[in-house]
């Protein structure tokens, strides 16, 4: 089979390998779509001894000892191999488990190949009227802004407005789904003029971000937005996102940071009551629940998509992608459909 190797410096060669063997407990999938992440950037940098890839749908070919989905089964590959039995898992937050045995495409194979081996517990199957791109997309795009607004209580409580800093693929999935679960007013905060037409395409109101954004959103929201999801992992942004805050509010941290955030307790939690949230991946018992919001037509995960590339092309596809003017990138190691 072929399958892509991360030389490190932005290099990438396509080389054939031998098809991986399902082992106990885990399948093979033949892979449909892999979609390129952010989160890749390291590997991309600095080499990779692991195929990379963690954004997977495809179809199951082969079932290793003990592990009973049908062949032909589709779906999509949740990333991280989660131990269930840890007091996250137990609680519902198995992308965030404390005893993981690896993570698909980081420390173990993934999907830059014709086929990956996983356990069987991470493939998530879908409704044979899913597409398998909306699979794919179902994933870091959309499953981790659906877990913010699960953790925000924002399904339920459905304010009335909110504003997302940082509007990558990330922030862009998030302003999708305050669409599908009735949000009316959404605010979209970025500095890249692409970003922002992007955000305003999907029904966002686009604030250019800097010091102006404060007076931006308080122009048209002037109590400040009720919830605000972070996805921009910038601290100056995570600063002005708690000043944005109306009192009461929550604000969801979802997009990693490399460096801290100074916080006042007294002014910028305590006395206006607000509540500051993080939420990491999502859960697979929320796969279901987001597939039907798709299959409903209320959640449109593929409007998020601008590019569709083979896997030979995942050198041109990374230095698309970096260069901040796509919005999700999806690669096709079995040839593109329809090509
Ligand atoms: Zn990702
Ligand atoms: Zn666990």
């Amino acid at each position: 089979m072929q399958r892509a190797v991360f030389l490190g410096e932005g290099r990438i060669t396509v080389e054939q390998a031998l098809e991986p063997q399902p082992g106990p407990g885990e399948v093979l999938v033949r892979v449909h779509t892999c979609t390129l992440c952010g989160s890749d950037r390291g590997m991309w940098e600095r080499g990779s001894s692991v195929t990379p890839g963690h954004e997977v749908a495809g179809t199951v070919v082969e079932v290793g000892p003990g592990a009973s989905l049908p062949a032909g089964s589709r779906g999509a590959v949740f990333l991280v191999a989660y131990c269930g039995e840890c007091g996250m898992c137990g609680a519902g937050s198995r992308g965030a488990c404390l005893r993981k045995e690896g993570m698909i495409g980081f420390d173990r194979d993934g999907g830059y190949a014709e086929y990956v081996a996983v356990p069987e517990r991470c493939f998530l199957p879908v409704d044979d009227r899913l597409d398998l791109d909306d699979a794919a997309m179902l994933l870091d795009a959309t499953g981790t802004a659906m877990h913010a607004l699960r953790r925000a209580g924002a399904l339920h409580s459905r304010p009335s407005s909110a504003l997302v800093m940082g509007a990558g693929p990330v922030g862009l999935g998030v302003v999708l789904a305050l669409r599908a679960v009735g949000v009316g007013s959404v605010l979209a905060v970025d500095i890249a003029s692409y970003r922002l037409e992007f955000a305003r395409r999907l029904g966002a109101t686009p604030i250019p971000g800097g010091e102006g954004a404060f007076d931006a959103v308080r122009a048209v929201l002037p109590g400040g937005p009720p919830l605000v999801i972070e996805a921009s992992g910038n601290p100056a942004a995570q600063r002005q996102a708690l000043d944005l805050l109306a009192p009461g509010g929550r604000l969801v941290i979802v997009g990693h940071s490399r460096k801290p955030l100074e916080l006042w307790t007294s002014r910028d939690l305590i006395q206006q009551e607000k509540t500051l949230l993080g939420s990491e991946y999502f859960d697979p018992a929320e796969f279901e629940p987001n597939e039907q919001l798709v299959l409903q037509g209320k959640l449109a995960p593929r409007e998020l998509i601008t590019h569709r590339m083979d896997l030979g092309e995942i050198e041109e596809a990374y230095r698309l992608f970096w260069a901040g003017e796509t919005g999700k990138v999806l690669l096709y190691p079995g040839g593109t459909p329809n090509a």
